[in-house]
């Protein structure tokens, strides 16, 4: 997919995820060097950045937020981004480094599966959490007087969406921040900065770095008195990203865009081919033309994921079908190359029925993966 505004480096999206981040080339040395393993650094005298202290600052660090600023907003100087060491601990520093006692917060109440914990910890801080659903643009009810407005579009795993400008022009209007949740779009899905929001927060853990064998999180936000606070918090709590993981999330960012064009054009044709067949209900994908959530997201996204959820009559029926799949292993969290799938009512916590599948489909080729999924869905009746 081509873009106008960047001239620099072409417009490309595959030449901007190929050459994100990268240092200047300097002879003989590598185009994505090493990662810098260090504890603390060599300073001599007055002890002032860039590099001091390991939990601090970090060069790979450096190189890597680079990158995922230069996809979240292409082109803007004036944002800068901090990785993390899991999604949790982005979407964590995010909270509690912008809330204090007393404020209100609003989340939504079909996000992420960890999200009421983080709930039951800001409430035990005196920190008032109101939720709605994500769909229908909900949050809106109970925004008023709220300091932070969370979202999750799409959400994770009912694939709802919400229109997020929207909701930010409502949040602003009253002085509130907006966060979006950008995990399952990934920053070449959707670009929440464009959409006028705050913070795009999310785990590097999913498509992003999508090899499954990476923990990783970011906050990416406007320079400025909230993203110093972001920082501060990372320096206080210490969930930093260990300089292997945030060098193999640069590696594996060079080929985000490759990815999620084969992931996402296999999730569209899974879901038309669920959707054909009887034993199948409930199929929710943002790409298909006609699903609850198109239309807004056609406005606001640019790609629709690698998620596919539907759902077969019992828990039995889908265990069986889990157990029937050949390439697609049974298995949690979404977007890596291999496919995965489960039972998401096995976790307890979402609101899905028995029956409720996840599907994250990985860069197998279409034909046998579609194969694999009609098989195990006949052997499975
Ligand atoms: C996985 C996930 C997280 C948490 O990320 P971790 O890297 O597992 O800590 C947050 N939000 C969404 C939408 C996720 O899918």
């Amino acid at each position: 997919m081509r873009d106008s505004e960047d001239g620099v480096t072409g417009g490309g999206e595959s030449t901007r995820a190929v050459r994100a981040g990268l240092p200047e080339p300097v002879k003989y040395e590598p185009t994505l060097p090493g990662p810098v393993f260090a504890a603390h650094y060599h300073l001599p005298g007055e002890p002032t950045g860039p590099y001091t202290y390991g939990r601090d600052e970090n060069p790979t660090w450096t190189r890597l937020e680079q990158a995922i600023g230069e996809l979240e907003a292409p082109g803007r100087e004036d944002v800068e981004t901090l990785v993390f060491a899991s999604g949790m601990a982005a979407i964590s520093a995010a909270l509690f480094s912008q809330l204090r006692a007393g404020d209100a917060v609003v989340m939504p109440d079909d996000g992420y599966q960890a999200l009421p914990l983080v709930r039951a910890q800001l409430e035990a801080y005196g920190i008032e959490v109101r939720t709605a659903p994500t769909g229908g643009d909900a949050q809106l009810a109970v925004l008023d007087g709220a300091k932070l407005l969370w979202i999750e579009s799409p959400s994770n795993p009912g694939l709802d969406v919400c229109d997020i400008r929207r909701l930010v022009d409502a949040a602003h209007g009253q002085g509130a921040l907006v966060a979006v949740d950008n995990t399952l779009a990934t920053p070449l899905g959707q670009r929440p900065l464009e959409l006028g929001a705050d913070f795009s927060v999310a785990s590097g853990t999913k498509q992003l770095t999508g090899h499954g064998d990476v923990l990783l999180g970011y906050v990416t936000g406007r320079s400025g008195a909230a993203m110093t606070a972001v920082r501060r918090w990372r320096k206080i709590v210490g969930a930093v990203p260990g300089p292997m993981e945030a060098w193999l999330a640069h590696r594996s960012i060079a080929t985000l865009a490759l990815r999620v064009e084969q992931q996402n054009a296999t999730a569209l044709a899974v879901a038309e081919t669920l959707r054909q067949r009887p034993d199948v209900t409930g199929v929710r994908y943002p790409g298909l033309p006609d699903d609850p959530s198109h239309k807004i997201a056609a406005q606001q996204m640019r790609r629709f994921g690698c998620v596919v959820s539907f759902a077969l009559p019992s828990r039995e029926r889908a265990e069986r079908f889990l157990d029937a799949l050949r390439l697609v292993d049974d298995a949690t969290s979404f977007g890596g190359v291999r496919s995965t799938a489960e039972r998401r009512g096995r976790w307890g916590g979402d609101a899905v029925p028995e029956g409720f599948i996840r599907l994250s489909v990985g860069a197998e080729d279409a034909d046998d993966l579609l194969a694999d999924v009609v098989r195990a869905l006949d052997e499975s009746a």
